[in-house]
């Protein structure tokens, strides 16, 4: 845990005691602060409570005496409306922040040179932080992960000097977090994405701006017009500026052809890493996810022999395009968290001849957007609420099963892959919500992989969950 040292003697009032929340709060007290916590629910309350946090209505407190106000990640500042707490914050002048600022002032007062590479965007997020740490830790780094990926931020080791932090951030994270300075920040993508919780897509920009515009180093892609407006902005007001494509060459910066990730200076060009044959980093976003994690790497001092050991033996994420198992030319993808049709999309894209499980509870549209990738299905294994459905919206234009049951798909799946006898993937990308079948995407995945370990012959790539089915 980070002690918020910061804050010692001072009152902070806290809304919003779900797992992170109340880990601030703790933070806080063991800080020397002065807490007072509350949350919309009742059992929140009641537990924060039971672990020794001070509880009260913010409504009935003396806001006067507050020196900040922290709200969890998830609770509105600004959209779709601000929370109630956040009226009295500002009728009283008082700061509203979250856990990254309270980590960014620890950093800052403790040890400010230790470093810390902050990640955003639209999609990819997780993948390159998780990519960027599997980096640092196998070059023999001391690595911290986390933010909003894993652990909450304050929940990490102390700051201190030769320690990296890699953190995650949500737009709501850096809303609330005034000062953040990363030394290199990640901007990846932005695509209008939960416009309901951002307002307006400008406003959703100019929040992930703020990433980049206080980083020593900012790393942002130039695919969309949002992203090269914005490095464009920053670069001119003095920020160091490293951009990176997945789709085109750049006169200075990092790309991609193709697997392979080129480095330009000054239009000289020279080839770093070739991603090819490395199955957790296929298909043109993930080239991108690489070309920002390359470049943080670089620029917190890792060599590039090191950043090729790290890419080489990078796992992957979990229910990501992630490869589970083998059984001679088929692999077996778990990408349970494509919940919907544009999620899906890049695992379609990143392998030829799939059979894949698709269906669930599904989304408006369906799958009436992947058409352009029907031609890599070699056969489709429909299940849950959306068979039918989607059953429709392929036609007579790729072969299909009602399989129903996620068991018997991967079962009828594997077989048909086996007679193929060329290198094909059995893939689980549903394009479709869980929850008619299962808790969460996760169950589901997790399903999965021990379907795909009850086969025969099958060799596991990964370690097998437990629970699932
Ligand atoms: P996030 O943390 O931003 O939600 P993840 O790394 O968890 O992103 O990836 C979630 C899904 O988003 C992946 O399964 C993939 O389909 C898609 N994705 C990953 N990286 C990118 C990217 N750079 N551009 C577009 N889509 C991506």
């Amino acid at each position: 845990m980070i002690p918020a040292t910061t804050f010692k003697g001072k009152t902070v009032a806290l809304f919003g005691l779900g797992g992170s929340g109340l880990a601030t709060a703790k933070a806080l007290q063991a800080g020397g602060a002065v807490v007072i916590a509350w949350d919309d629910n009742p059992d929140s309350v009641a537990r924060a409570a039971a672990e020794g946090v001070p509880t009260r209505d913010l409504r009935e407190i003396d806001w006067a005496s507050v020196a900040s106000f922290v709200l969890s990640p998830g609770v509105p500042l600004t959209h779709p409306k601000p929370h109630w707490t956040v009226g009295f914050a500002r009728a009283a002048g008082v700061e509203i922040i979250g856990d990254v600022e309270i980590f960014v002032r620890e950093r800052r007062a403790h040890a400010p040179d230790c470093p810390f590479i902050a990640i955003t965007g639209t999609n990819g997020k997780s993948t390159t932080t998780a990519l960027i740490a599997h980096i640092l830790q196998a070059s023999g780094r001391d690595t911290q992960l986390g933010g909003n990926i894993g652990r909450a931020v304050l929940t990490l080791d102390l700051p201190r000097d030769g320690r990296f932090f890699v953190v995650e951030c949500s737009s709501y994270q850096i809303d609330l977090a005034p000062t953040l300075n990363p030394t290199a920040g990640i901007l990846l993508n932005l695509t209008p994405d939960h416009l309901d919780r951002h307002g307006t897509m400008q406003h959703y920009a100019d929040v992930k701006e703020r990433l980049v515009a206080g980083a020593k180093a900012a790393i942002v892609g130039t695919d969309d017009s949002y992203c090269e407006l914005i490095g464009d902005r920053i670069e001119r007001a003095g920020t160091m500026v490293i951009r990176i494509s997945k789709r085109q060459p750049l006169a200075n910066g990092l790309y991609a052809e193709g697997s392979r990730i080129i480095r330009a200076q000054q239009g000289a060009t020279s080839l770093l890493v070739d991603l090819d044959g490395i199955q957790t980093l296929r298909g043109s976003h993930n080239a991108q996810n690489a070309c920002a994690a390359i470049a943080a790497c670089l620029a917190a001092g890792v060599s590039e022999e090191e950043v090729r050991k790290g890419l080489q033996s990078f796992p992957g994420l979990k229910h990501r395009m992630q490869p589970v198992g083998r059984r001679r030319q088929v692999v077996f993808v778990n990408d349970s968290k494509a919940t919907n049709a544009d999620a899906a999309a890049p695992a379609l894209s990143s392998y030829e001849r799939i059979y894949w499980i698709a269906g669930g509870l599904p989304k408006e549209g369906g799958i009436a957007s992947l058409a352009p990738l029907f031609p890599r299905i070699v056969k489709a294994y429909l299940i849950g609420e959306a068979a039918s459905a989607f059953a429709a919206q392929l036609g007579d234009r790729v072969p299909y099963e009602i399989s129903d049951h996620l068991e018997r798909a991967v079962a009828h799946a594997a077989a048909d892959a086996e007679r193929d006898g060329e290198a094909s993937a059995v893939m689980l990308s549903p394009a479709c919500a869980s929850f008619d079948q299962y808790k969460n995407f996760e169950v589901r995945g997790d399903a999965f992989v021990a379907h795909v370990s009850d086969l025969e012959g099958v060799t596991m790539l990964i370690d097998l969950p437990t629970g699932g089915k």
